[in-house]
């Protein structure tokens, strides 16, 4: 296999060839990683559940009574009483008739795209979906249409020139990952009824983020029981492993039986099930998670904005702050390691060339001292490389 040593040689070239880092401490607001403390800003661990007493004693009670493995795929003996409860959980918390819960959003992403959508359909995709949305696209034989981001006049358009198909399909971030900016979900749902579509909202990072108790953006916009299917993840603010969509109980007795991501995989293990109701309960039960994230949030891109960073136009935690090119991007991120800050640099063709950034997600665990050093690390690093 020689030839990858051009390919990887090409990758360097375009600056677009990482090692992974890697961590020798569990997930939180420090951590060392590649054997450096440091304080770190780019997880989606948003409320720091990932790493919390309770998820680690409910996942330990679960090994003793379940054991570890599932054994099996869904389907055939896979699925365990917890299992079950999970989605029961879930359907109930999102205020749905169902949910089902996949190995991992990219999963659920993936099979609910493919089993749903047919060669006569048409799927209408915002321009920066997400990699798991435009792969399920790809499992598909439907006719593709795609709107500039945000796009309303842009998706009437494109929703005008599908209505021949046989169903449509608006597939939309809830949250965007690159920019932390939201969808208007509440037009989108609009369109979709004067266009008789069906909307798939992916909110892998706006489930425990916005919303009553982390409900996520269709409570945001007060769209309950007027959006198809919510996807989402239980490995960002859950602090767990897996994917999930909530709707329709037939949706759910569907995508059992024609799923590919759901059939040919197994289930996971009991202890990431209890764990993940764990947090279902904590996020309920233990408000101050989520008002210490939006906390952190201000508090951080305040200080940002005061220091006269460019962060974008970003509605949630995410804050991207801008660098230019891909270089420049990847030099901040370096010396700001260097000082004890680690974010990874988000380069072209993940952004468009010029807009390349270090991309910070604040979290609920970061204390004010970690905020105040990561604002000093960034004046410093922003003043040496004239950002600021
Ligand atoms: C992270 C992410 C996913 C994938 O979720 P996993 O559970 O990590 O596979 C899907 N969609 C979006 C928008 C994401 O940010």
């Amino acid at each position: 296999m020689d030839f990858l040593k051009g390919m990887i040689q090409d990758l360097k070239d375009k600056n677009l060839f990482t090692e992974l880092p890697v961590l020798g401490t569990e997930q939180k607001n420090r951590v060392v990683l590649n054997g450096k403390e440091v304080i770190i800003m780019c997880t989606n661990n948003y409320l720091g559940f990932a790493n919390h007493n309770r998820l680690r004693e409910a996942a330990k009670k679960a090994i003793d009574t379940w054991g570890f493995g599932a054994g099996a795929v869904r389907q055939i003996a896979g699925t365990m009483e917890i299992h079950i409860q999970l989605e029961e959980m879930l359907a109930e918390y999102k205020h749905t008739q169902a949910a089902l819960v996949f190995v991992a959003g990219i999963a659920a992403n993936r099979g609910t795209i493919q089993a749903l959508m047919g060669e006569e359909d048409a799927i209408i995709s915002d321009e920066l979906n997400h990699g798991s949305i435009i792969d399920g696209v790809r499992l598909t034989k439907s006719k593709r249409f795609v709107y500039p981001h945000l796009d309303m006049e842009g998706l009437k358009k494109v929703l005008m020139e599908a209505k021949e198909a046989r169903r449509r399909l608006i597939v939309t971030d809830g949250v965007f990952s690159m920019d932390g900016d939201i969808a208007p979900l509440d037009r989108i749902v609009e369109l979709a009824e004067e266009y008789d579509a069906m909307v798939m909202v992916d909110d892998a990072h706006g489930d425990g983020v916005l919303g009553k108790d982390g409900r996520g953006i269709v409570d945001h916009f007060g769209l309950e029981g007027k959006v198809d299917i919510d996807m989402g993840t239980l490995s960002k603010a859950f602090g767990s492993l897996g994917g999930y969509i909530a709707g329709r109980k037939d949706v759910r007795d569907y995508l059992i039986n024609t799923a590919r991501s759901f059939i040919f995989t197994t289930a996971h293990p009991p202890s990431v099930a209890a764990a993940t109701m764990e947090a279902i309960r904590m996020i309920q039960d233990e408000p101050e998670h989520l008002q210490q994230l939006w906390e952190n949030t201000r508090y951080f891109k305040t200080a940002m904005i005061d220091l006269g960073f460019d962060i974008g136009y970003s509605q949630t935690p995410i804050t991207p702050v801008m660098a230019g090119e891909s270089k420049e991007a990847m030099e901040l991120s370096r010396q700001l390691f260097e000082e004890g800050l680690f974010a990874k640099p988000i380069v072209f063709p993940l952004v468009a060339k010029d807009k390349a950034r270090v991309r910070i997600n604040v979290t609920a665990q970061h204390t004010r001292e970690d905020l105040d050093e990561a604002i000093a690390i960034f004046e410093n690093v922003g003043k040496r490389m004239k950002l600021i």
